[in-house]
């Protein structure tokens, strides 16, 4: 009876999370636990573990569709442990958040921190929304992650991602990420253990608990103007300000698409514009599919599955998903 269980950590019962996506359609889940440190994490981890339930990680909600009714087992949301400073001192936090530093840093004990310039490195917890992550490093002047201005979501889930696009990735600037493994047990990885590849951080069951990152130091100005280049290119051709989980599709192997995009292809397709109840294929671009109001999960689905059997019928590409299908069993 998972009723009786006691959570080690902030416990929500049948929690409705069509608002903590971006796409806002789905239901409610068995239990959200939204554990506010990684000390917290581990715990409701271990005890999920325990009690042999299912569980989901939940960041941002910026790539998940979660199904309509109700989703068996737990989601553990990362949106409370939003944590972002610079190794070494508590003093050097440039971020809101509450609770102890997460230990990435052997020399977290040490009391003074250098000049932002000579260690241009920031530690963010899973849950630190990539905004919040952008306008910290803007503002200490390092550079390298200017590509993902406009990209919504959290540290955790951009890593499991490998949030990117045309100017850089996020794994571009990773120094460590700390994880918890299937199993329970806290693990340091180094950059080069880890193998990510295009939007997949290749973490396999990992979670993310946290992650060093290092930049390279450069005058504010010009990360900003390239922030400002780069988020009028991106408003100029997806329909960010309106509900959607970013691309559908990841693009193909371009030999096999001729070059074309996965957007390219429904367009060619003729999916832009197409619709299911409230559900549209973005007329701005053919890979996002926009939620005016009221769609279920059931019609983005539907609207998934048509435009990918379209392609496939009219061009022999198969595409396969970016977004993360969270469906109900049964
Ligand atoms: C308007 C818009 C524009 C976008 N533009 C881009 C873009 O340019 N480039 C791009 O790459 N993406 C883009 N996206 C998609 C999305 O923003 C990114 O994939 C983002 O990194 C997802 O982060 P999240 O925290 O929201 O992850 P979620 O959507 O919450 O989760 C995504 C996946 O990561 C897993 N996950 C989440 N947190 C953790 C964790 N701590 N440990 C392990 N696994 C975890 C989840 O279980 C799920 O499988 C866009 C989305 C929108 C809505």
């Amino acid at each position: 009876m998972t009723s009786s269980i006691d959570w080690p950590c902030a416990a929500l019962p049948h929690a409705e999370l069509a608002a903590r996506t971006t796409m806002h359609v789905g239901g409610a889940v068995e239990w959200l636990l939204e554990p506010a440190t990684p000390a917290e994490l581990e715990q409701a981890w271990r005890c999920v573990h325990e009690h042999g339930l299912t569980a989901r990680v939940l960041g941002g909600g910026a790539n998940v569709i979660i199904d309509d009714g109700l989703l068996e087992g737990v989601v553990l949301s990362t949106a409370r442990m939003r944590r972002l400073f610079r190794p070494r001192a508590a003093a050097g936090e440039v971020g809101a958040g509450e609770g102890g530093s997460l230990e990435l840093d052997a020399a977290a004990s040490e009391p003074a921190l250098p000049d932002p310039a000579e260690d241009p490195r920031l530690v963010a917890w899973a849950g630190c929304t990539l905004p919040a992550l952008l306008r910290a490093a803007r503002d200490l002047g390092y550079g390298g992650l200017e590509g993902l201005v406009g990209v919504p979501g959290q540290v955790g889930g951009a890593l499991a991602m490998n949030a990117g696009g045309r100017w850089g990735a996020i794994w571009d600037v990773v120094e460590r990420v700390r994880v918890l493994e299937p199993g329970g047990e806290a693990r340091e990885l180094a950059r080069e253990e880890c193998e990510p590849r295009y939007r997949d951080g290749a973490l396999g069951e990992r979670i993310v608990i946290g992650a060093v990152l290092r930049f390279e130091p450069g005058p504010r100005s010009e990360i900003e103007a390239r922030m400002r280049e780069y988020l009028h290119a991106k408003n100029a051709v997806q329909p960010v300000s309106q509900w959607s989980a970013g691309c559908i599709f990841k693009n193909p192997d371009p030999e096999l698409s001729g070059g074309r995009s996965a957007g390219r292809l429904v367009e060619e397709c003729g999916g832009k514009g197409l619709t299911r109840g409230d559900a549209i294929v973005s007329p701005l671009h053919g890979n996002f599919i926009v939620n005016r109001g009221r769609a279920s999960a059931a019609d983005v689905f539907g609207l998934m599955d048509e435009l990918r059997e379209r392609v496939l019928q009219e061009t022999g590409v198969l595409l396969e998903f970016e977004v993360k299908r969270w469906r109900r069993s049964s």
